[in-house]
């Protein structure tokens, strides 16, 4: 396996790849790999001849005040965890290496998507997104790039990037990975004091007890969204909810009334440190 610490370096690897005829698999992630990091690598396996995993945390995706230094940074397991799954090259480069002019000047916006969810509590996350995943593009030169659903608005935006830059990459979607309790697996869990765990596990209990309310046939959109606040608040009592949505699954536009396309319901929670993020799709 691999190792490039430089995007120069893992480019000419891709280069070399592609010149062969070698199809390249691109999965990024922020390190502290967990099992579902490892289920993208191993769906980027499938869909590849080589499967580069980027490690990178990068910094102008995070908001002055949140958790960047505080990001946890295991470099050595996030190694191993890359082998065992079979990837053939990681990407570890260093912010001087990403941004040797320090902030970059120019930025890739979507506006569409974005100020919706997490972007209206996070401004200027998705920019930070979108400006890393073309750098990551332009470093590893995947024809296929791999993203989790516990993520969805991301997804949702890097797919309308490429759409709207012509990025000639094939995005695939990979389903959330959870724990055997069904809390989504995170870098974050980590932070949730012991005892809290029970009132992390309110987001997908409200997320499976709107999903029971739609298979019902509950299409009202704040009916929905009252089922998730409701459950948050009886299960989560030192819970702060950031939003608790019910949104248009392809815009991801708030929905108000009758919900006559596709839905997503989506929840951003604090549970003490931790800002605790999950969603369940209704109609797919
Ligand atoms: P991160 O390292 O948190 O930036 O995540 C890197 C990639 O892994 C993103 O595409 C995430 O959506 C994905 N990911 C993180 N956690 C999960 C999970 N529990 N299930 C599926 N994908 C995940």
């Amino acid at each position: 396996m691999h190792v490039f610490e430089t995007p120069a370096a893992c480019r000419a690897y891709a280069l070399a790849a592609r010149a062969a005829g070698r199809r390249i698999a691109l999965v990024p992630t922020m390190g502290n790999l967990h099992e579902g990091h490892r289920s993208l690598i191993r769906i980027a396996r499938a869909r590849a001849d080589e499967v580069v995993v980027s490690v990178f945390v990068n910094p102008i995706q995070f908001g002055p005040n949140e958790d960047y230094a505080a990001y946890p940074r295991t470099w050595a397991d996030d190694l191993a965890a890359c082998e065992e799954e079979g990837a053939t090259a990681v990407f570890h480069p260093t912010v001087e290496a990403m941004y040797p002019e320090g902030k970059p000047t120019t930025y890739v916006t979507e506006t569409a998507i974005s100020p919706f969810l997490c972007g209206a509590s996070r401004p200027g996350h998705f920019n930070g997104v979108c400006t890393v995943v073309t750098k990551l593009f332009m470093a590893a030169l995947p024809d296929v790039a791999v993203f989790g659903e516990k993520d969805f608005q991301q997804l949702a935006i890097v797919r309308r990037m490429v759409r709207d830059l012509d990025i000639p990459v094939e995005i695939v979607a990979a389903p959330i990975s959870r724990e055997a309790d069904g809390l989504a697996r995170s870098s974050r869990n980590r932070f949730l004091p012991e005892g809290m765990r029970p009132q992390a596990l309110s987001l997908r209990h409200a997320l499976l007890a709107a999903k029971a309310a739609w298979d019902g046939g509950e299409r009202d959109a704040q009916a929905l969204e009252k089922i998730l606040r409701d459950t948050v608040a009886r299960e989560a009592p030192d819970g702060v909810i950031d939003y608790a949505r019910v949104s248009d699954a392809e815009t991801l536009v708030p929905l108000t009334g009758a919900i006559v396309r596709p839905a997503l319901a989506a929840l951003a929670v604090k549970v003490g440190p931790p800002r605790l993020i999950d969603n369940i799709l209704l109609g797919r």
